[in-house]
């Protein structure tokens, strides 16, 4: 039988269990947490009151992230009656929040919103009893003593038994000089976000991957001139996403070339950027008004301690599914896989995680 309250006793938020059968009290929840679960406008509530309940609970799972590995760990986690807390940190919903058409998430026939999809997600798991902490990014996992310890970018601490990691990735920029100074004058790492305000100008998109040709495709809606800068002439980008862009008119192509500054007026709006030409050093001014950056991602690892494993770039190392190097701790998604980066290997791997720490919490008769 499902235990809603085991592991966390009476949650301040949550109403008291009332006479009467499983399924009354279940309704009672699904109805309170209903605002939750209230469809779009959640994501762009302002920060809202974080959840209160007496500093000695031990949540069972506590979940850093909210993209699909963080709902999907989340939604499995609560469907067996752990009662996760979930961390959605300052983009709830994840990378898939800033994207537009996803048409390759199965289930979808006809492709769906990014955003759209994510408030699914959400409701789900609201539907199970998730509890949401919203808009307060955790800044230290003290793994030193058990249980954990969490601390949020505010200072309050929240204690678990066990932690999946699902913080995700975010975008990665060149590391010039102007880039960080020019964003929002013409610099952007996010043509979901910006692109309409480029609307009639000529921009570039800088990479060779999927994102490259997806943000450069979609902001041709926008621009008549969307020029592809990449440093070589073999393209990650999947074929049929290649092809997509190698087949829409108002796409050029720049290979072998490199941005390695960008000009501008003196209103620091951008007139262009100087590329060179990794073969030889040879330099071109290129005219352009926009310049979005679509290089690829780094995980959002950076808070956690040295005890946790992870290679030259910050991914997590993982062992026998989604074990990271601290007994209890385990992890979901981009923070961990260089490899994929897809919604729905993310939400697999949530799911994966999820059924360990399950287990592991069983094995260690915490749950
Ligand atoms: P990728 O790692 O696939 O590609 C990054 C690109 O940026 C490469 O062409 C790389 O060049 C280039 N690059 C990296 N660093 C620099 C630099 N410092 N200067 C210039 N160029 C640089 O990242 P993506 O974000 O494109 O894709 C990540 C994952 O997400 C992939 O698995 C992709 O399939 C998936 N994805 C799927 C989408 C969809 O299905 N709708 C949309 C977007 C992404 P080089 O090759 O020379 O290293």
């Amino acid at each position: 039988m499902l235990e809603p309250h085991r592991g966390l006793g009476a949650v301040a938020v949550l109403p008291p269990r009332p006479a009467g059968t499983e399924e009354g009290f279940l309704d009672l929840r699904r109805q309170f947490l209903s605002p939750l679960a209230g469809g779009f406008a959640h994501f762009l509530r302002p920060p809202g009151p974080v959840l209160e309940y007496p500093a000695s609970m031990v949540v069972n799972i506590a979940i850093i992230g909210s993209g699909p590995a963080g709902y999907t760990a989340a939604l499995y986690a609560s469907r067996a009656g752990l009662e996760p807390l979930l961390f959605e940190g300052l983009q709830p919903g994840g990378q898939l929040t800033i994207t537009t058409e996803v048409e390759n998430y199965p289930g979808f026939p006809d492709g769906v919103q990014g955003p759209e999809l994510m408030d699914l997600f959400k409701k789900q798991c609201a539907r199970f009893g998730t509890r949401f902490v919203e808009f307060q990014p955790i800044a230290k996992v003290d793994t030193s003593s058990r249980p954990f310890t969490l601390t949020t970018t505010s200072g309050d601490e929240h204690k678990a038994h066990s932690v999946i990691l699902a913080m995700g990735a975010r975008a990665k920029l060149l590391g010039l000089e102007k880039e960080t100074e020019l964003m929002g004058y013409g610099v952007s790492a996010c043509a979901t976000c910006d692109g309409a305000l480029f609307k009639d100008r000529e921009v570039v998109v800088v990479g060779g991957g999927d994102t490259a040709m997806e943000e450069a495709t979609f902001l041709t809606r926008f621009c008549p001139k969307v020029t592809i800068v990449h440093r070589r002439d073999y393209f990650r980008a999947s074929p049929i996403m290649l092809e997509r862009a190698r087949a829409n008119a108002a796409i050029e192509w720049k290979e072998f070339r490199s941005v390695v500054d960008i000009q501008h007026d003196d209103k620091k709006q951008v007139t262009g950027v100087v590329l060179e030409d990794p073969r030889d050093g040879s330099k071109e001014d290129y005219s352009c008004q926009g310049m979005f950056v679509a290089i690829g991602h780094q995980p959002n690892t950076e808070f956690l301690g040295e005890e946790f494993d992870r290679d030259e770039v910050g991914y997590l190392k993982i062992e026998g599914g989604t074990r990271t190097s601290v007994e209890g701790v385990f992890a979901a998604g981009d923070v961990h896989d260089p490899a994929y980066r897809q919604a729905v290997t993310a939400a697999g791997y949530g799911c994966a995680a999820a059924l360990e720490a399950q287990r592991w919490l069983e094995a260690e008769d915490l749950a």
